[in-house]
């Protein structure tokens, strides 16, 4: 089934109003096997909607259209539709008592002005909305079907799963497969897979992660092309085969405790590690030193003065200062600029420290040209990637 979605609304094209209509539809679309073969955002105009709907028609047999079936004079999805179908609106009865018990259930009044909700193309099939005043329709024009929502993503969203799914078929059972890296550019992922025959290959950056989804109809070859791109990015960037589990969902198999010093991040560590529900099964607690000041008097460091707050010696008495009863105590310390680098300890140094039973160490990175929101992310992350190779 080929499918154009059109979200409908001047709101959408000027900025005011994020489109997650469409993120909605095309996730779910891609899940169910559809394949989604354009988005077209439209405003508020009569003959740039029936143009749209011309244009969809050429390329879809499903034609999913968002919004523009409010009571105001900008509402044209119901006029558009009825327009490019040749069917006159046909107002039912039953739509109008529906609204105006709407109101009344709430304590409002009814306007005239609803009336035109009630108005659909003729033949359409109406598709209830008990959330709201705008039910939607299901309407064809010889084999091209017509599926008109509401805009407000609360209403057309049961209104999609209950009425809209059930009329979706797959084009074919799609097999996907995929797992996620960290911090290596997109380009050098992609250029260590090769290519792979009869399955596509699709990657995504999130800084600092990266998708790759291997799809496909053929099972076998979809595993055998998985197999190829893990063995060929290496096992120890991909953090997972749960695409969309993220770097910091791993921790909750955590079978270590962890306790953390922050200085440069001022808490995102622990903030990351505390998203998840549960984390009290891992996460002990931490400190944010920021000033040399807190660190040696919270943390007992003793290191700043002869080697700086930034660097190795630093990081590992952090850690060791924090890690107390924990398993692993984990320190950062870093110039997140955009000022406070030197030649030597240039704005995106970091360091890591990680103390365990036994072992105390620091880790070196350096984010060039980052900004500071960046390298905090970033120092957050390696952190974060340490740490899931000594409690996973
Ligand atoms: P409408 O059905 O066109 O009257 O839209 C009603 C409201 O739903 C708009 O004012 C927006 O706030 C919201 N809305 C419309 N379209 C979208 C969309 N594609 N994504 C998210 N919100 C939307
Ligand atoms: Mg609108």
């Amino acid at each position: 089934m080929k499918v154009a979605i059109l979200p409908i609304g001047n709101e959408l094209l000027d900025g005011r109003v994020l489109d997650t209509n469409s993120k909605f539809l095309g996730g779910e679309l891609a899940a169910l096997g559809a394949e989604t073969v354009c988005l077209l955002t439209v405003p508020d105009d009569l003959a740039c909607i029936v143009d749209s709907l011309k244009f969809s028609s050429k390329r879809a047999d499903f034609i999913i259209i968002t919004g523009g079936l409010g009571p105001t004079s900008d509402d044209l999805t119901r006029e558009a539709v009825s327009e490019f179908t040749n069917s006159k609106l046909i107002k039912h009865e039953s739509l109008v008592e529906e609204i105006k018990a709407f109101f009344s259930k709430r304590g409002r009044e009814f306007h005239p002005s609803n009336e035109k909700q009630a108005l659909l193309p003729e033949g359409s099939t109406i598709i209830p909305n008990t959330l709201g005043t705008a039910p939607g329709f299901i309407t064809k024009k010889d084999s091209l079907s017509i599926v008109a929502l509401p805009g407000v993503p609360s209403e057309l969203e049961p209104m999609w799963r209950d009425f809209v799914v059930p009329l979706i078929k797959p084009i074919k059972e799609q097999y996907v497969l995929g797992f996620k890296t960290y911090n290596l550019p997109e380009s050098v992922v992609a250029g260590c897979i090769p290519d792979l025959e009869d399955v596509r290959v699709g990657y995504r950056a999130q800084f600092p992660e990266i998708t790759v989804k291997i799809a496909g109809f053929n099972k076998e070859k979809v595993l055998r092309a998985f197999k190829i791109a893990k063995d060929s990015v290496g096992a120890d960037a991909i953090f997972t085969e749960d695409i969309n589990q993220s770097l910091p969902d791993l921790f909750k198999n955590s079978k270590k405790t962890i306790t953390v010093a922050e200085s440069c991040t001022g808490g995102l560590l622990g903030k990351l590690l505390t998203d998840l529900p549960g984390a009290s099964r891992y996460f002990l607690g931490g400190v944010i030193a920021y000033s040399n000041e807190l660190k040696k008097s919270l943390l007992g460091v003793e290191t700043v003065d002869q080697f700086g707050a930034v660097s190795s010696e630093t990081a590992m008495a952090m850690a060791k200062g924090v890690k107390g009863k924990a398993d692993v105590g984990v320190s950062i310390t870093g110039i997140a600029g955009p000022d406070g680098g030197t030649p030597e300890k240039p704005v995106g140094t970091f360091y890591i420290g990680i103390a365990t039973k036994d072992d105390l160490k620091a880790h070196h990175f350096l984010y060039k040209g980052a900004d500071r929101a960046r390298i905090r992310k970033a120092a957050a992350y390696e952190a974060l990637n340490i740490l899931r190779k000594i409690v996973l």
